[in-house]
Order: structure tokens, then sequence, then C-alpha cells
């Protein structure tokens, strides 16, 4: 099956974002062994060379974010703010079919780490950019377009620094637009849908923490802490954290099942998530909270029982509703570990959904223009984005990155994953349907 979504005219320009996404994933953003100095600089140069001027701001040395205002036809618009990441998280070379830096073309696809999370979206916003100067055409309202730092590390060095340090470079903005939804999710050959989201789970790093009686490990020893932190992570599988429908989830679900005929039974979200096909899992992780283990720490000699022992967390609340997450948490652990909250975001609740933000119907116009099997449908995203930070400053975010896939593509399995790859024909597809919302918008 051909992913070409339109009968229209291939228009030759939106090529230029195959070349300029191969470019990106090269400049090594890696968390952890690199930094955003040379995307901002190669983007700072492009927009240079656009007439955009820019301004390059480091939290720490070299961890830079980029932000540039452009005009729009109507200055009297509030800016809608589009904002992306720099930075990746690492990937291990060995692991690859192709080098993950290498941002090599082929087989129609761009391979490369940050090749969907997210230098796709950077490469469209900025081939449309260039197609824009180069033909004289204004945006329908002025840009705000931020290149962030940290998105992969909660934003601590890039968008909550930001929104802190320099609120002024968001001045003016109440809409923003960011990654985390807009792919095509197919349903059947007839018919796929764009989620597009403005809901965001919260996130938290908590410490698990279980206290022993050290000692001879040839005694018997039945407070050793290993093994009492073990029994208790070990009980924060999936079928711990009960469904809880909400509104985000419910939306997509309604409208997969409307697609196929069905009717959606609230009392069992679970049973539409096969509609979904390769989203289903990811779609899941949004019906409860979560909480998975991500590294324990204990020991120092094996034939000696430690005193103590750690577990890091990497939890997943539904928006607003941290009490609920912490009471199944805790019944979840039990009573013989100390429990301690690192770090947390709030994630993103609901905002104005589809009442007087023209996101929903300008996204709408767009994508069926490209697609016209395209419906858009709103939804809560289980991941986390720099959204979450960008909403203190009063600005409602959507996730809105536009991609198209190929039905037997796993796409959420390659956000962090091996071989992260992007068809060539989304990147070009992604900078036309940006290219007709920035005019509808
Ligand atoms: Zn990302």
């Amino acid at each position: 099956m051909s992913l070409r979504a339109t009968a229209s005219a291939p228009e030759y320009w939106s090529e230029d974002a195959v070349a300029l996404c191969s470019d990106l994933i090269r400049l090594d953003g890696q968390l952890g062994s690199s930094d955003e100095r040379a995307g901002a600089e190669y983007v700072a140069t492009l927009l240079d060379g656009l007439g955009i001027e820019s301004e390059l701001v480091e939290s720490a040395p070299r961890r830079s974010s980029l932000v540039a205002r452009v005009a729009g036809a109507n200055p009297e618009l509030d800016p809608l703010l589009i904002h992306m990441h720099l930075d990746v998280v690492p990937a291990d070379a060995s692991e690859w079919s192709v080098h993950p830096l290498s941002g090599e073309v082929t087989d129609d696809f761009v391979w490369g780490r940050g090749a969907v999370d997210m230098k796709n979206m950077a490469a469209s916003v900025l081939t449309v950019l260039k197609h824009r100067v180069s033909t004289g055409r204004l945006p329908r309202r002025p840009l705000v377009l931020a290149f962030l730092a940290d998105e992969e590390n909660a934003g601590v060095l890039g968008a909550e620094w930001l929104v802190r340090e320099r609120p002024d470079l968001f001045e003016g903005c109440r809409t923003a637009i960011g990654e985390g939804g807009g792919w095509s999710l197919w349903t059947s050959p007839e018919q796929r849908i764009y989620p597009v989201h403005n809901a965001e789970k919260g996130w938290a790093a908590i410490q698990v923490t279980a206290h022993g009686a050290p000692g001879h490990a040839s005694r018997i020893n039945d407070q050793n802490p290993i093994r009492v932190l073990a029994e208790a992570i070990g009980r924060l599988t999936s079928d711990r954290f009960p469904v809880h429908l909400t509104e985000g989830v419910e939306s997509l679900l309604r409208v997969a099942c409307d697609v196929h005929g069905l009717s959606f039974d609230p009392e069992r979200p679970e049973e539409a998530l096969p509609l979904l096909g390769f989203d289903a899992t990811q779609i899941r992780s949004g019906l409860q909270h979560t909480a998975h283990p991500t590294r324990t720490s204990a020991g120092y000699q094996s034939n000696v029982v430690p005193s103590v022992a750690t577990a890091e967390l990497d939890c997943r609340y539904l928006p607003g509703r941290w009490e609920e997450f912490e009471a199944e948490l805790h019944a979840a652990l039990g009573d013989q570990v100390e429990v301690e909250v690192l770090a947390r975001t709030l994630g993103l609740t609901p905002g104005r959904r589809n009442a007087e933000n023209g996101v929903w119907s300008a996204a709408s116009t767009a994508l069926q223009a490209e697609d016209p099997t395209a419906l858009v449908a709103p939804f809560m995203t289980s991941g986390g984005t720099d959204a979450t930070h960008l909403e203190r400053l009063g600005i409602e975010c959507f996730g809105f990155s536009p991609v198209l896939l190929p039905p037997d593509l796993d796409f959420w399995a390659l956000f962090h994953g091996v071989d992260e790859r992007i068809p060539s024909q989304s990147l070009r597809f992604a900078s036309r349907v940006l290219d007709r919302f920035l005019d509808s918008y």
C-alpha cells in the first residue's frame, strides 16, 4: 500500500525536510555525553540566513536553548508558540542497524536518534519557514519558535528554567503546539485517526527504601532489606493499579469505536483498545496510574547482608489525581518500606477542549487537505513534554506534530528505541500539514 495520502501534486519544497532532519540527527544532543550547543547554533545560522533573529540562551555551559520570533500577517493576533527540543536520549550504537548519529537516508526512512523524538518536527518547521520566506508568505499570526534543551531530563535546564528565568521570551503567547500528538493511527484503510492532545499524565521520581538487619550472609536473616525491597517493588504490576477512565482517553476510544460502528462501553474501556492496533499499549497506559522500578541499589560484598536497599520508581499519574495515585502506590508497596518523592511534574490537565481555541479545527483542516481520511481525536498522552512547564505561563498547550505512518510500523516503539527512524514521506507530509496549519490558525 502506498503511504501517499493525497492525490494532489507533490510539493518538492517539502523535500528539504528530509535533508534537514538528517543534518539535525548528526548534531549530537545525547544527554549525558553531549549538549544542545551544536544543534542550537545550526538552527540559529539557518534562521539568520532567512533573516530571522534568534536568541541563544544557556542555563548552564553549552546547555543551549534557542528562541526566535517570526512576524505574522496579522500582528494583532497573539503569537503561536511552537516548541521543540534539541536534546535526545542516549543510544548504544552496538544495538543499531545504522550508527544512531548517522542520519542515514535509506529505504525511504531517515534513521537515527531523534528521528521521531523530535528532530522530525524541528526539520519540518524549519522547512516550512524556508519555503515561506522564499515565497514571501507570512504565517497568519506571529510565531515564537523555541528549540529547547534538556527535555529528556524533565526540562530542568530547558523549559522549566526558561519559564522561571526568561518568561519574557514567551510574552504574548496563549497557545502552543509541540510533540506527542498528531500521528496517524490506522484504524482501517479508509480511515486514519490523528490524536491531538491537550492533556498529559504527570510524572514523579520516587525512591523506595527498605531498612534491615546487616550481618554475615551465612546466618538466618529474615530482615534482609534486599528481600523486603524486592517483595515491595515486585507488587508494582500493572494489575495493581485499577482502570480510571479520563476524558482524554475516552474521547479517543469513542472515535475509534465510531469508526468501526461499535458502541463504547465506559465500564469496560479496555475492550476498545484492540481497535487501536500498535497504539493500544500506548493508550492503555492512559487508563491507569503506573509505577515502574527503573534503578536499584544495595550491598557492597556478596557475603555481607547490607542494612539498606533502595529502588527508584518512574511513576506516571493521571493529571489532577495525585492523592489517588499515592494511595494506590502505598497499598501496593505495603508498610515495610519508606517512600520519598524525589521530583514531580504536574502533567497537563485538559484545557478548554473544543471550545474557543481554534487549534482543533485548524489541525483538522490542515490534516484533511493532505489526508482526506483524517479524523482528529482529542486525547491524553501518557508521556510528558515541556508543555507541563509552559502551561505555567498560561499557555494552552497541544501535542500536534503531524506524522504519517505506514500501517505496519510500531511508532511508539521507536521512541527512545533501537533503530529510531521516520519515513521520509512523513517529513514531507508534516511540512505540508504545518504549512497549511500556519495559514488557518
Ligand atoms: Zn520528545
